[in-house]
């Protein structure tokens, strides 16, 4: 089969991540965009995509959720060994941080796909004997919380990894930046290529995936002066942020190039008159997936034969009986439901309707707001009626989405008896995994408009699960009401104040739970599968990685 890329079989694009998340033994994630990078890695092994991808070790991890009796986060460390997993390259190479030539190894990941691909992921690591205990500790933890060992982590993403690629061999045409985490290999580049802006400009590609400002990286000047001020680079990084703000604004990724077709709220809150070193690129939204999940797995197999490389097979999902759907959904419930019940303790039902939210606990996704009016919420539920699962880590410095996790433990248990509701510790790939594909409807309430994507109902649609969601992130385009799902609250283009939004979004969402979704549910079973049908045939047809990574092809890596 001849690669779809074959223009650049010699030649490689680079991926560069701060988090990727492969297996989900190698614990180097913590939400969407590290998943996301996993199956952009997975994709190009199937796709035969001459790519290799650059992370850091994080042999901490990101952490280890556990939850005391009164739904207290607890973080441990999520320690696992490079060793049993990943090759070790056997190449050093030198970044300079804080005044000391630090040494910088490689580990390496292979992806290997049917089709014959493999894409190489490469894990750099601090972790020498030859390094100060100190700079050992970098690439410990993922997204390190002190400030300095953050920069000092972008500093060996960035600088490190375009070095430990030429000390590989590798052939690199294009720089893909999966957020501004890597933004320093510019500057490497622009050293590399005689300080030419066009050169460096036409060999990266940057994505990003937060519309809001909070997720972009910003660093003392301070900060970055004491740690790179005797490196060739501190000049230029200078030059460029002072040319994108004033002379005392923080050091800013976004400085060093701009992703200019970004959705509107990225454009409101981070386009300014900055030079952009990167070419801009507008796929950081459609990004997706296919999750390993036996019981859908088989029946594709069995119907659309090469969909796992074609999802546009998907599209012919109607040649599946509904029986075999049906089926298939079943089992997938069964499963979670007796999986969460051993591990939580719970009483749930395989037979009632089941509410999934699993996603990072922040104040922006609301993973509360199906239980702001527990009365209503009850009235629509009827007698165990309707079932609630969730699960998700705060960040560690996230007071307010711990506080959010011990509400949900508050609200089980006001709630007991009623309804069921479960909290499923310590989520990760395989809970995830596990719940898009067991639960009947898939749950997002963030707050417009701030999500970005939102990738996790994407999975539910592989799986026939229908979405019932905020008009925000990708459901703007996958929401075809009463089709693919349900939308809450206005659409994007309403002019609503915050509160007319939020009676609107629980208008919505209790009245459709209760005079729509349940009713299908339980006596229009055949309606309710079509629903699962077009969750496939017209959501995941469309909203996966496979396309996401063709489109980059030909549209940002030429
Ligand atoms: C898909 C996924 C996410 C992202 O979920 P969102 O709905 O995009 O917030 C987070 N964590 C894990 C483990 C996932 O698989």
């Amino acid at each position: 089969m001849p690669s779809p890329a074959g223009v650049m079989r010699e030649q490689r694009i680079a991926y560069f991540t701060m988090e990727c998340g492969v297996l989900s033994q190698i614990p180097t994630y913590a939400g969407g965009l590290g998943v996301l990078a996993g199956d952009i890695i997975r994709s190009s092994a199937d796709l035969r995509i001459p790519l290799i991808g650059v992370t850091l070790v994080s042999r901490h991890g990101y952490f280890h959720q556990e939850i005391d009796e009164v739904g207290q986060q607890h973080e441990r460390p999520f320690m696992w060994d490079p060793a049993r997993f990943l090759e070790d390259m056997g190449v050093r190479v030198a970044v300079r941080i804080g005044g000391r030539d630090i040494q910088v190894r490689a580990w390496q990941f292979v992806q290997q796909s049917l089709t014959g691909g493999r894409v190489p992921l490469l894990f750099l690591d601090t972790d020498l004997p030859e390094n100060d205990p100190a700079d050992r500790a970098i690439t410990n933890r993922l997204y390190g919380h002190d400030r300095r060992i953050r920069f000092a982590q972008e500093c060996v993403l960035g600088f490190g990894g375009v070095r430990i690629l030429q000390a590989l061999g590798n052939s690199i045409r294009k720089y893909h930046m999966n957020e501004g985490h890597s933004a320093l290999l510019a500057l490497e580049l622009l050293q590399r290529h005689g300080m030419d802006e066009t050169e460096v400009r036409e060999r990266c590609v940057f994505t990003t995936h937060t519309p809001i400002e909070a997720g972009h990286d910003r660093f003392d000047y301070a900060l970055v002066d004491a740690l790179i001020e005797d490196n060739p680079t501190w000049q230029l990084l200078r030059q460029y942020c002072r040319r994108g703000g004033a002379e005392h604004d923080p050091v800013r990724a976004q400085a060093l190039g701009i992703c200019e077709r970004g959705r509107k709220t990225a454009r409101r809150d981070l386009d300014q008159d900055v030079p952009g070193l990167y070419d801009p690129c507008d796929h950081e939204r459609r990004p997706l997936l296919h999750l390993d999940l036996p019981p859908f797995r088989r029946l594709f197999d069995r119907y659309l034969l090469g969909w796992a490389n074609e999802p546009e097979l998907l599209v012919r999902q109607q040649i599946i009986p509904n029986a075999f759907v049906w089926q298939a959904h079943e089992a997938a419930k069964q499963s979670l439901v007796e999986y969460a019940n051993r591990l939580t303790g719970s009483s749930l039902c395989p037979e009632t309707l089941t509410l999934g939210f699993a996603r990072r606990f922040t104040a922006y996704k609301r993973p509360v707001l199906l239980f702001s009016d527990l009365e209503r919420l009850r009235k629509v539920a009827g007698c165990r009626r309707i079932q609630v699962m969730l699960a998700g880590k705060a960040y560690p410095t996230d007071e307010e989405g711990k506080r959010l996790i011990r509400e949900v433990h508050r609200i089980r248990d006001e709630l007991a008896g009623e309804i069921e509701v479960a909290f499923l510790p310590d989520y990760d790939m395989d809970i995830a995994a596990r719940m898009v594909a067991g639960v009947d409807i898939w749950l997002n309430t963030p707050e417009r408009p701030m999500e970005a994507s939102g990738t996790s109902g994407m999975k539910a649609a592989h799986n026939g699960v229908p979405n019932f969601s905020v008009l925000d992130g990708w459901w703007i385009e996958g929401c075809i009401e009463d089709v693919t799902g349900w939308a809450i609250g206005p659409p994007p283009e309403a002019e609503v104040s915050r509160d007319e939004g939020l009676v609107w979004e629980l208008d919505d969402l209790y009245n459709k739970l209760g005079y729509v979704i349940r009713p299908l549910y339980y006596r229009c079973r055949d309606e309710w599968i079509e629903m699962m049908n077009n969750a496939i045939g017209t959501v995941a047809y469309y909203f996966n990685t496979h396309r996401m990574m063709r489109r980059y092809v030909t549209e940002a890596y030429p």
